[in-house]
């Protein structure tokens, strides 16, 4: 594929783990890149590098450390996993990481598409790197009559592509196409070094299994106020947010609390329409703290907590603007957020 390796040699993205792919740094990136995007990991990773910059400065931090950095990133089990993988390098041979990906895949938190990236990428193994990019590509690539290879076709046709030299360059131009050309929609096949040989430029194939539509979802987040100091607890009702601290999360309706506004975020494969209601006392049966302004401030909260209590501070604002002091209804519609 030499096409595509000098195309990825002059149009790859400057990231910071390239310039420097130590089996932490490729580790770390790899985590932090799981569903989200990358100008979104960017500052989160440089932070993270100067609050730890090895595995032991990781394995010595407190989890409530390690969450609170992450704290925006969402996906908290990776935190915790990385947390846990650094505490397990330390228990091994040299406290490395191994190169080899079967024993890569007996760490906490690594899949056979981490595994690969790391083995490939910081130990030069050959070994593919199969995501949903190269996934992509290949099936685009590899279409007949309209429809793509299986995935189990298109996993064994990645493993036989690696090359034994620079499989980490091959593996990182694959996923790099489909992020930057071989888009999900509308992919830029014109620019696109593999044009020639993709039956796929001018019309794309069907995807083999469509994803289904993410199943809706409602819950109620209970803001609970006294002055100045919200009340927040570690407990949800789905285990969610394990470590974090929460604002607590109800699927019903409290009978004391009044509705200020509504949030919709996303969460693994679901669509979560959340009521946003305020509450002058915690609902029995929970377990929690009042946090000041200033503990706020220091406390890990989930980003739709954070928006939630966003909202209550955007509806004390409207408040303190509107003559008399009460809000009218028509403005909390307003307050509704996405
Ligand atoms: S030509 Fe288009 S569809 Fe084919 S691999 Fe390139 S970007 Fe993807």
């Amino acid at each position: 594929m030499p096409l595509l390796y000098r195309w990825y040699q002059q149009h790859q993205r400057p990231l910071p783990w390239r310039t420097s792919p130590t089996p932490y740094h490729i580790a770390v990136s790899e985590f932090m890149c799981q569903q989200t995007r990358i100008t979104t990991v960017l500052p989160y990773y440089k932070r993270w590098l100067r609050r730890f910059p090895s595995w032991s400065a990781l394995a010595r931090a407190p989890q409530s450390v390690v969450l609170r950095l992450w704290e925006g990133l969402g996906y908290y089990r990776r935190a915790r996993s990385l947390h846990a993988l650094a505490k397990s390098v330390l228990q091994l041979p040299h406290r490395r990481l191994p190169s080899d990906p079967q024993k890569l895949l007996q760490l906490p938190g690594i899949g056979h598409y981490t595994a690969g990236a790391i083995a490939s990428i910081a130990f030069n193994v050959p070994t593919p790197a199969f995501d949903g990019n190269v996934a992509r590509v290949l099936g685009r690539l590899l279409a007949r009559g309209g429809c793509t290879p299986s995935l189990f076709e298109l996993r064994a046709v990645a493993a036989a592509l690696v090359p034994r030299k620079n499989p980490g360059t091959h593996n990182q131009a694959l996923m790099e196409l489909g992020a930057l050309l071989c888009l999900p929609k509308n992919p830029l096949c014109p620019s696109c070094p593999l044009r020639s040989a993709c039956p796929s430029r001018l019309r794309l194939p069907q995807r083999a299994n469509p994803r289904p539509p993410p199943t809706p979802l409602r819950e109620h987040i209970l803001v609970i106020r006294k002055k100045q100091s919200i009340w927040l607890t570690r407990q949800h009702p789905s285990n969610r947010w394990r470590g974090l601290h929460l604002l607590p999360t109800t699927p019903q309706p409290h009978p004391e609390a009044r509705h200020i506004g509504r949030i919709t975020y996303p969460f693994t494969r679901y669509k979560i329409t959340a009521s946003i209601d305020l509450l002058s006392r915690p609902p029995s049966g929970w377990r929690g703290k009042w946090h000041t302004p200033s503990q706020l401030s220091q406390a890990t909260l989930p980003a739709p907590h954070r928006k939630a209590l966003a909202l209550l501070n955007q509806l004390g604002n409207l408040q303190n603007h509107h003559e008399g002091g009460s809000l009218p209804s028509r403005h909390q519609h307003v307050l509704a957020c996405r």
